[in-house]
């Protein structure tokens, strides 16, 4: 027994190496050439873990969990189900009892007639989400503030080795949708409006989930899947599922590439938009899931609709008029897998139809199931269907914790410091206040232990609050708590519903302390629960923000909140402003190690923080946004007046940028320019800093060019007076922008770098050789 245990342990600790791909396709074919349509179908269904799980709340985090045996038999050995996912009744279990669960779901793939093991996928999502006991690191939006690759890919390893953990072999994560739209109820799953910014965070996330060679056989990985392709995060409405109007050159310019880095990076799986863009559902748009996906972009992997997604066809949409109609549509599209949630029998009988009536070719089918085996054998599912904790020694260890601090610690954003009223002294008395000032859910948002973040407390004694940290920070003593606001404890599904809660005393509490810590922003919320009709933060909080700010103490607001909710109604009344995001379980301690200066802030926006509901302009725009007061015919404030721009952040340090140099300032098209500049920390302490090189193209003739357009970053560390200096190198056909047709198009002409206070031209030719600087 023992002798057993230590080898499995080693298994899990050091890297399995991956079956050739050769071995892989002969197991697939061998497989194909046996199954039956039914068996093949089969495969193509994934239903939610209620449907085989017993009763409603019967089962708490510590409980052994039992599926119905006879609903398991019925979806996996009579139907041959290939996929479950999620938690049954949303909520997390500890990984011991994830081992059972899968055991069991296994052990009843095992009496079909080829044991195909079931593929399980969950959403971890900043962190394995439905794992009691996980690592939750920030959200993807506080990720990309940090502006540190090394930090995401840690989180993905951490997530990934916590998930295999939980017996759970596929992360529906990353989110690659562009995040340029603040109105979207999931913002805060994205990493912001930059493509390139979300490209690069998103290669680091496949290679931390999935391991630099994309081992997925490794029992500490997990295959990824990419969602949700693609425009998901820009309907019209501002409103979860509903249609996107995108042309066609910003689908390529703005969507694709964070998808494409995704997939050149290996990424195995993919999730499309639930959504519809041009009015046309994503699940049943043939030319994006089969012409540009497979053909073009040459994906390889599995494709997942989302959940429902194919009944949404018909029940939703109106494209086809029923349920079989719907399976056909979206098959022949290009989907391998139907995340279908509940109703499985329906799919696979319609689907069977579908192929014995000529509706949906057989050769599709077998597409899609060589896709589907192949992942499994890739995960190693057929040799190790389940995996098992004690394998996986550092699941919620204090070194993984430490990480989810460290990347809070990076992402939190210093916004405004008038008059350096940060960092606060140690002696301070501070009134702490605000609806999120102790709320572990307002902190870490939803995907948090469950779907909406709505159990989060259930978990939060070994977690600081604000608060609590703010209390073991500085001491109880010197911390007073009203709170002023209150979220709905009710925990119904109103996330939205505030209270006043002890206004009056928080305010005249105000006038004993030496500061405010005014704690705003949003409850958790994911998908269409959290959609908005007013970008503008609450009333209440509006007024009680107002109200402490009359008391004439320096009042510190603190953004805790999933997108930036517009604050101009009192934001000139704030001594400082430091956004937080949703920066996790150890976000309190992070922001109070800032707030007191044991930790010098160095996030940066991932976003255009708006000034207005109505201005809400990416720091990607068209020089038409630029118009200046005053300018032309017109005498408005300008179109593009962010309350703060997409790279803003402060330090208590300060940075001083010099001699930026290009070595050419004449390029052909397949040149590459090598960029330099100086950083020096001027400051009195020791500082990262975020450098950020944009380009601009002066003239673009078939669209008008995009004013800039961040090309690079890089995050370095420096000691007080010192210098360093930043090399980047930037290929020319980077330069290109995607023309009206679609294509790339690369034009001579001159070009911007800028890169702090810095600026240079250069010019692009259309022939000749480079020209030395
Ligand atoms: C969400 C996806 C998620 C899926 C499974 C959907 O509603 O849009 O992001 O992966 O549910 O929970």
């Amino acid at each position: 027994q023992k002798t057993k245990t230590k080898t499995k342990a080693k298994a899990a600790q050091s890297s399995t190496p991956a079956p050739s791909a050769a071995d892989v396709e002969r197991r697939v074919e061998a497989l194909l050439a046996q199954m039956t349509l039914e068996e093949k179908v089969g495969q193509m269904a994934q239903v939610t873990l209620d449907v085989v799980g017993v009763g409603s709340n019967r089962f708490s985090s510590a409980e052994p969990f039992a599926v119905d045996p006879a609903r398991l038999r019925d979806a996996v050995v009579k139907y041959k189900l290939g996929s479950i996912l999620n938690a049954a009744n949303n909520r997390a279990r500890t990984p011991e009892v994830w081992a059972r669960i899968i055991q069991q779901i296994q052990a009843a793939a095992a009496e079909t007639r080829l044991k195909i093991p079931v593929i399980y996928g969950i959403d971890a999502v900043h962190g394995e989400t439905y794992t009691a006991g996980a690592t939750m690191f920030p959200q993807q939006i506080a990720q990309a503030a940090a502006r540190n690759r090394q930090l995401v890919r840690r989180g993905a390893e951490i997530t990934a080795y916590e998930t295999r953990a939980s017996s759970i072999p596929w992360a529906f994560s990353p989110v690659l949708d562009l995040g340029s739209d603040p109105r979207s109820p999931r913002q805060w799953e994205t990493y912001g409006e930059d493509p390139y910014l979300a490209a690069e965070l998103g290669r680091e996330v496949i290679k931390g989930y999935e391991g630099e060679q994309n081992n997925v056989n490794d029992p500490t990985h997990v295959a990824a899947s990419l969602k949700h392709f693609m425009g998901y995060q820009v309907p019209q409405s501002g409103k979860d599922r509903t249609n996107a109007y995108i042309p066609l050159e910003s689908l390529y310019e703005y969507h694709l590439p964070a998808f494409k880095a995704a997939i050149d990076a290996g990424a195995h799986t993919i999730m499309i938009n639930s959504g519809l863009i041009n009015g046309v559902p994503m699940h049943a748009n043939y030319d994006i899931l089969t012409k540009l996906l497979r053909e073009r972009l040459g994906f390889q992997g599995l494709i997942v609709t989302d959940w429902g997604d194919i009944d949404n066809l018909y029940k939703r949409d109106h494209v086809v008029g029923n349920v079989k109609e719907a399976i056909a549509l979206a098959i022949n599209s290009g989907i391998d897998m139907g995340m279908l949630a509940y109703q499985y029998e329906e799919f696979c009988d319609n689907l069977v139809a579908n192929v014995k009536e000529g509706k949906v070719a057989q050769a599709r089918v077998d597409d899609a199931v060589r896709r589907i085996l192949r992942l499994k054998l890739k995960l190693g599912l057929f040799e190790r269907p389940v995996t098992f904790p004690k394998d996986y020694p550092k699941f919620g260890s204090p070194e993984h914790e430490r990480a989810a601090y460290d990347m809070a610690a990076e992402a939190i954003t210093l916004l405004k410091n008038q008059n350096n009223v940060l960092p606060l002294k140690k002696t301070s008395k501070v009134l702490v206040t605000g609806p999120n000032a102790n709320s572990m859910r307002a902190l870490n948002g939803a995907w948090t232990y469950s779907w909406q973040g709505e159990k989060v407390e259930d978990f939060a004694a070994k977690y600081n609050t604000i608060l609590e940290s703010l209390q073991k920070e500085i001491g109880a003593p010197n911390v007073r708590y009203v709170p002023g606001v209150s979220y709905n404890p009710k925990q119904d599904g109103k996330y939205y519903d505030e209270t006043a809660d002890r206004m009056d005393e928080a305010v005249a509490a105000a006038k004993d302390v030496d500061a405010v810590i005014l704690c705003l922003g949003e409850n958790s919320y994911a998908e269409k629960p959290g959609d908005l009709n007013d970008m503008t933060l609450s009333p209440l909080q509006i007024e009680l923000a107002r109200r402490l700010a009359a008391t004439g103490k320096p009042v510190v607001l603190v953004l805790n909140e999933g997108r930036p909710r517009v604050i101009s109604a009192f934001e000139q009344q704030m001594a400082a402003v430091v956004q937080t995001y949703l920066p996790g379980n150890h976000g309190g301690e992070a922001l109070a190690d800032i707030l007191f200066g044991d930790v010098n802030p160095s996030g940066k926006l991932p976003y255009n923080y708006p000034r207005y509901p109505n201005a809400l302009v990416s720091y990607i725009h068209k020089y038409a946004e630029e118009q200046k007061k005053g300018e032309g015919v017109y005498n408005y404030e300008a179109d593009y007046n962010p309350q703060w721009e997409f790279g803003h952040g402060l330090s208590y340090t300060s940075f001083q940028y010099a001699g930026l140099e290009l070595d050419k300032t004449s390029l052909t098209k397949d040149g590459q320019l090598t960029v330099k500049v100086q950083v020096t920390n001027t400051g009195q302490r020791e500082g990262k800093e975020a450098v950020q090189m944009y380009t601009s193209d002066l003239v673009a003739s078939q669209i008008a060019p995009d004013v800039r357009r961040l090309r690079r970053f890089d995050k370095v560390s420096l000691k007080p007076g010192e210098t360093k200096t930043v090399t980047f190198t930037l290929p020319m056909q980077e330069l290109s922008y995607t023309g009206r047709d679609g294509e790339k198009v690369l034009e001579a002409g001159e070009f911007e770098i800028r890169i702090g206070n810095q600026v240079k031209k250069f010019t692009l030719t259309d022939s000749g050789s480079a020209s030395a600087n």
